[in-house]
């Protein structure tokens, strides 16, 4: 039984069946461990296990010794001597560890800190510019125009032979996204040239000296490299009008853009390493930049016009399955005012639009939600019919409607009670008129036109809730008359205050300079007859929206009634309502259109 008790798989035996095994003659000899309370049994079979047993544990000493069993006890000292050591050890290693890390770390700052004059400029190498000019659409002036430098990039020695000096630098001048960095890289992909670029921010540093450094090194590696190109994207970061600072223009802006001065004399005509630079504000590059021997080329890149717009989708369809039914001729009337980069994120969009509705071509609803999406932000859920919902109704059906009824007004696009995010309700979107957009002329009637849509929200509220339940949400509009009214006035010449300018363009105070020199140009009378004449017009327009809301109240219910039950209402679809009712006849004899109700005091 004893022998099965000490089995390998068995549980150890108790402290007394261990005292009767020493007794029964079958243990070979025993060890003690004082410390971890137990000891190691050596069976004369060969097995072995151990056993608990008290700390000072005379009756097992006096049974062993009894019974002749061997009885040795290990020295526990040892062990803890042992691991002691080894606790020591790995303090030592921890330590040196430590000390190694933190001495890495400042000799890496230290390292970093000599070379900040180094550039870092984004390189690509020869041969690996894959963009060319057919990537590039709808700005056909000024790709005409960089073919001379790519000619120039091919084959040098035609133009040197005749004498012929080649532009150091070009100046890309144009809203974002309209495709100046991608022009340059086609430069350097038709040409088949290495490619160096860097925004004009990074050179730009906390430290005086730092950015001149970066513009010497940039210019040094490119000569290396040459033939190749430059790209500088937002020059006027460092290229603004000097002594404009204030208390004395030696800041470190200054000095990297003498530094670039210097280095664009410095290179040899016809090196082979030719500039180009993208900004959006050549009106405060500094003279000196401009003039002839540097940047001699200013090449305008504009908003794309309607078939720019075509051909720029053209382009960026290529990669992407598109139904047969989209046509991108009606995308393209669609998006007035957009610029290459957002008709390429329209696209994208687009097609994301289409993976998440796991279907395998992007059609004219996708492109639909993906137009809404960039433009009035994210959908989302519907508002449930309330009075909040009702109230939003009458105040876009304002706006669509008297865009439908005001002549020279943008034409409706659609009105949705579609929510957005960020607090949009709903909306009326008109399309801007191509010609108008394309000539960049304005005329009075069409902002007056435009002052009364934008008021038809809040006249809407008035006419339908009474002046004392009107809401919040006309805020924007407001926002929006008191800007072209302003404008109107103080720069177009369009109110009694007569043919002068009284404001600038609104540009953003520039350094010392304005902050000093802006002050207004004009008396303090005339700001408060700029005051008056602003709130004349948005009220004027006020008035006139009243005027033709209030006879159509019943047109508003109709309007309002369809819009709630479909959420959207096309502008075709809108027109033929308004036309039905304005066909019937049912208005009062004086509410047709709007004859130009004059201003009180405007001419
Ligand atoms: P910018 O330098 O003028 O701010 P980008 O050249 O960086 O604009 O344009 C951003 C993106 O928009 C490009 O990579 C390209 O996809 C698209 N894009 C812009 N303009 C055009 C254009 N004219 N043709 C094709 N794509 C364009």
């Amino acid at each position: 039984m004893i022998g099965r008790l000490v089995g390998q798989s068995e549980p150890p035996p108790s402290y007394s069946e261990l005292l009767k095994l020493i007794e029964g003659g079958t243990i070979k000899e025993l060890e003690l461990s004082p410390r971890q309370r137990e000891v190691q049994v050596q069976f004369k079979d060969g097995r072995s296990i151990r056993v608990p047993v008290f700390a000072n544990d005379s009756l097992l000493l006096r049974t062993a010794e009894q019974s002749r069993v061997p009885l040795t006890v290990r020295d526990d000292r040892q062990d803890d001597a042992t691991a002691g050591l080894l606790v020591n050890v790995l303090l030592v290693v921890l330590l040196l560890g430590g000390l190694t890390l933190l001495l890495r770390r400042s000799s890496q700052v230290a390292s970093k800190a000599m070379g900040f004059g180094r550039s870092q400029p984004r390189l690509q190498p020869e041969g690996s510019v894959s963009v060319r000019f057919e990537d590039v659409a709808g700005i056909n002036e000024a790709k005409a125009e960089l073919q001379e430098v790519v000619s120039f990039l091919r084959q040098p020695e035609r133009f040197t032979a005749l004498g012929a000096k080649i532009p150091r630098g070009v100046l890309l001048v144009g809203p974002p996204g309209t495709g100046k960095t991608l022009l340059a890289k086609a430069i350097a992909g038709e040409a088949g040239v290495p490619f160096f670029s860097m925004a004009a921010s990074e050179f730009v540093e906390l430290f005086v000296g730092v950015g001149a450094s970066r513009v010497r090194d940039l210019f040094k590696r490119a000569k290396e490299k040459a033939p190749c190109i430059i790209f500088i994207d937002e020059v006027d970061a460092v290229g603004r009008q000097r002594g404009a600072g204030i208390g004395g223009g030696n800041d470190e802006r200054e000095q990297t853009l003498n530094q670039l001065l210097t280095e664009m004399d410095g290179f040899e005509q016809n090196s082979g390493v030719i500039l180009i630079a993208a900004t959006n504000r050549p009106d405060v590059l500094d003279v000196a930049l401009t003039r002839p021997g540097r940047f001699d080329r200013q090449i305008q890149v504009d908003l794309p016009d309607r078939r720019g717009r075509e051909a720029i989708l053209a382009v960026h369809a290529r990669s992407r399955p598109l139904d047969p039914s989209v046509s991108l001729s009606t995308w393209a009337a669609r998006t007035p005012g957009f610029s290459g980069a957002d008709l390429a994120n329209l696209l994208n969009e687009g097609a994301i639009l289409t993976a998440r509705r796991h279907r395998s071509s992007i059609d004219d609803q996708a492109l639909s939600d993906a137009l809404e999406r960039i433009t009035m932000g994210l959908a989302v859920a519907p508002l449930q019919d309330s009075a909040k919902k009702r109230l939003i109704a009458y105040h876009e059906i304002g706006h669509a409607l008297l865009s439908c009824l005001v002549p020279h007004a943008d034409k409706l696009d659609k009105v949705t009670l579609l929510p957005r995010s960020g607090g949009v309700g709903g909306f009326a979107r008109t399309m801007p008129d191509e010609e108008i957009l394309d000539s960049g002329l304005i005329s009075k009637a069409y902002l007056e036109a435009r002052l009364v849509v934008v008021m038809g929200g809040r006249a809407a509220e008035l006419v339908v809730f009474g002046p004392s339940e009107i809401t919040q949400g006309a805020s924007g509009d407001l926002q929006m008359a008191t800007r072209i009214s302003r404008e109107m006035v103080t720069r177009y010449g369009f109110s009694p205050l007569g043919q002068v300018a009284l404001e600038g363009d609104g540009h953003e105070v520039f350094l010392g300079r304005d902050l000093l020199h802006t002050r207004p140009s004009y008396a303090e009378s005339t700001g408060r007859q700029i005051d008056l004449q602003v709130r004349q017009l948005s009220q004027h327009a006020l008035d006139q929206a009243l005027v033709l809301l209030r006879p159509r109240r019943a047109l508003m219910d109709e309007l309002v009634d369809r819009l709630i039950e479909q959420e959207t209402l096309g502008g075709d679809e809108f027109r033929v309502i308004v036309d039905r009712f304005e066909a019937t006849g049912a208005l009062p004899a004086e509410s047709g259109p709007p004859a130009a109700v004059p201003v009180p005091g405007h001419a």
